[in-house]
């Protein structure tokens, strides 16, 4: 059975960027109800457990037309938010002489740059979704997904994510969710993005 991952920090410990009650609704409440159903599935299908949730979401069109919608939401909410909780901290500090503040600098010439094109992927999401920095074919992409749609599914390493759902958010910005975006960086665990990237194996 699947289970539900401590966050690797205080509920109140992304205050004031992302508050404490928001917190305990999205992780508590939200990726306990996708872990719950993706459970369900596994109490009619017990092969599915014999597989991390990432090893399910490689190759949906695999899985049984009966369990297929419930692993790609269910399962995909329950990987994107344990990844999600690891890509913030309340110790966020971009390094620009660092790997991956090197590989941005390349891929995008400037953090500010990789920021605005984020922001863009994130407002132009129609309703709920994801952005996530990717490596695809060794190169950072930024793209967006709906949903719970995994970047696993389409062949893609997630390096760094972004809830865009409104319950991410609805709290603390109501509707503005460009002011979330741009919030939300002071929160990026970038030690965690560098080591994401690093596993990858996209540094040259
Ligand atoms: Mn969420």
């Amino acid at each position: 059975m699947f289970t539900l991952p401590k966050l690797p920090y205080a509920y109140d410990a992304l205050e004031s960027y992302i508050d404490a009650e928001t917190m305990h609704i999205h992780h508590d409440k939200h990726h306990q109800a996708y872990i719950d159903k993706l459970n369900a599935a596994v109490e009619k299908n017990p092969t599915l457990a014999e597989k991390t949730v990432e090893q399910l979401l490689v190759h949906p069109q695999n899985l049984d037309t009966a369990v297929r919608s419930i692993v790609i939401n269910n399962g995909g909410g329950h990987s994107n938010h344990s990844f999600f909780w690891n890509c913030m901290s309340p110790n966020s500090f971009f390094d620009q002489s660092s790997v991956i503040g090197q590989a941005i600098k390349t891929r995008f010439g400037s953090i500010d740059a990789l920021k605005e094109q984020f922001a863009a992927a994130g407002l132009a999401r129609f309703g709920s979704g994801w952005v996530w920095l990717v490596v695809d074919h060794n190169t950072l992409e930024i793209i967006d997904t709906q949903n719970q749609d995994s970047p696993i599914s389409i062949g893609k390493k997630p390096v760094l994510a972004l809830d865009v759902w409104e319950h991410a958010y609805y709290l603390k910005y109501r509707n503005k969710r460009a002011e979330y975006i741009a919030s939300w960086w002071n929160v990026v665990n970038w030690e965690w993005v560098e080591a994401q990237y690093i596993g990858a194996g996209a540094q040259k």
